[in-house]
């Protein structure tokens, strides 16, 4: 399988190289190295000529605020613990639906819809985040940034331990019941922190739903 070159902007440049992009000088090109997932470039990719593609959001995930998650977990490297950060988002978050071929005639954009979702959320395996929600994200922690998980066959950002710098997946932290981001009880939302942003949430990755999120017991300490 050849390259994919990939369409992308100076301003996205560092972006792009983040998640694993290589720089061709020659051709003046950013492309996706052989044998690596074309999906967190899926921005960059160029246009096919297809309509329904170009009615299709640049971001699958999104809500009108969210809440930063500031937890701690178990550095496996180290033994240490570390602070870790995810995404909360509320009943109000929206993800992008593909449409069925026979839908989407009937639909504004051919190529799906926005639902709402209806229950908190908790986002994990993210693989895009728009400049201001990455900016925001930026006051408080560094160490969440893209990094390649073996485990997911995939770059994504990824908590990096405070102490040693090792990558802390998010299966065992988003997916394991105890996780930093899976309390199980009271007890366990009363250490986890929620910071309130009061700004648009836009992302792709994946959104989890738990049957009891224990929120009522998180700590608040909301951006001013
Ligand atoms: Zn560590």
């Amino acid at each position: 399988m050849a390259r994919v070159d990939l369409d992308v902007p100076f301003s996205e440049k560092d972006e792009a190289k983040a998640l694993g992009a290589r720089w061709d000088p020659q051709a003046k090109v950013w492309y996706i190295p052989e044998g690596k997932e074309s999906a967190p470039f899926a921005r960059w990719l160029p246009q096919q000529g297809d309509a329904n593609l170009a009615n299709e959001p640049e971001f699958k995930i999104r809500s009108l605020w969210y809440f930063l998650i500031e937890s701690s977990s178990h550095c496996w490297k180290c033994g240490n613990r570390t602070r870790v950060h995810a995404f909360m988002l509320p009943e109000d978050h929206e993800q992008f639906e593909y449409a069925e071929e026979d839908e989407a005639f009937t639909l504004a954009s051919p190529s799906g819809y926005w639902m709402r979702q209806g229950e908190i959320g908790t986002v994990s395996n993210v693989y895009g985040l728009s400049p201001k929600v990455l900016a925001q994200l930026r006051c408080h922690t560094t160490r969440y940034r893209p990094a390649y998980s073996q485990q997911a066959g995939a770059t994504y950002y990824m908590n990096h331990c405070e102490h040693c710098g090792a990558k802390l997946g998010d299966f065992y932290m988003h997916s394991e019941p105890g996780g930093a981001f899976f309390p199980m009880s009271a007890a366990d939302a009363s250490k986890m922190i929620l910071r309130k942003v009061d700004a648009p949430f836009e992302a792709n990755g994946s959104v989890g739903y738990a049957s009891e999120n224990f929120v009522e017991c998180m700590q608040r300490k909301d951006d001013q």
